[in-house]
């Protein structure tokens, strides 16, 4: 199955049993099906989103908003398939090796009896190795001051964010849930992010939707 499949699938499964807002991972799957699928027209894109884009997303408010949102969709589904020819990417930084992008979610994976940390590149979906007890945002490292929240409906997702910057991003848990696609699973924690927005932190970088 190819990653493009996975992730389409994955937001069918979670827009069935996600009880919160289903309608950003219908919207989601459309994205992913025309970005799966090169080359990318920008007439239909639009056809598309004007079709399916739901009414709160930030996608529908405005031309200028509405120009950077399809500019994003097609970068991103570029950059992805430029990364995958490239040799793996390693670093310590907390931008992208590849492409200097921000992280849009950290990914924790089995490791031994632990796991280790991962950021994801918001634009070409490379991951590279990053310390567990480290803000990407200020360079915190103290324990006392990074935070880690949960929530029932996500028990494998988790907000950690820290305290010295009042910045966060989601971790996606797979030692939690081996079937998560770090992705497609940080959007449908989209109640997470209101939560963090609701107590005073600031995503470190958005996702497509602007979420
Ligand atoms: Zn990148
Ligand atoms: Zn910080």
């Amino acid at each position: 199955m190819t990653t493009w499949q996975r992730r389409i699938e994955r937001a069918e499964e979670l827009a069935r049993v996600s009880p919160v807002y289903p309608e950003v991972l219908n919207f989601y799957i459309e994205i992913a099906k025309f970005q799966a699928k090169p080359p990318h027209d920008l007439g239909a894109l639009k056809d598309l989103i004007r079709r399916s884009a739901p009414k709160a997303s930030g996608a529908v408010d405005g031309a200028d908003p509405m120009h950077a949102f399809y500019a994003r969709v097609i970068a991103q589904a570029e950059a992805e398939a430029r990364a995958r020819t490239a040799p793996p990417a390693a670093g310590v930084q907390p931008q992208c090796p590849l492409c200097g992008e921000k992280p849009v979610a950290a990914v924790l994976r089995p490791e031994g009896d632990g796991a280790k940390r991962f950021l994801l590149c918001s634009l070409c979906f490379t991951e590279w190795e990053f310390r567990r007890l480290l803000c990407p945002n200020c360079g915190e490292e103290d324990p006392a001051k990074l935070a880690i929240y949960t929530a029932e409906e996500f028990p494998h997702v988790r907000v950690e964010a820290c305290e010295s910057c009042k910045v966060y991003l989601k971790a996606v848990d797979l030692t939690k849930n081996g079937l998560a696609v770090p992705e497609v699973d940080e959007i449908a924690s989209v109640v997470l992010d209101l939560w963090a927005g609701e107590h005073g932190y600031t995503k470190l970088q958005t996702n497509l939707f602007g979420l």
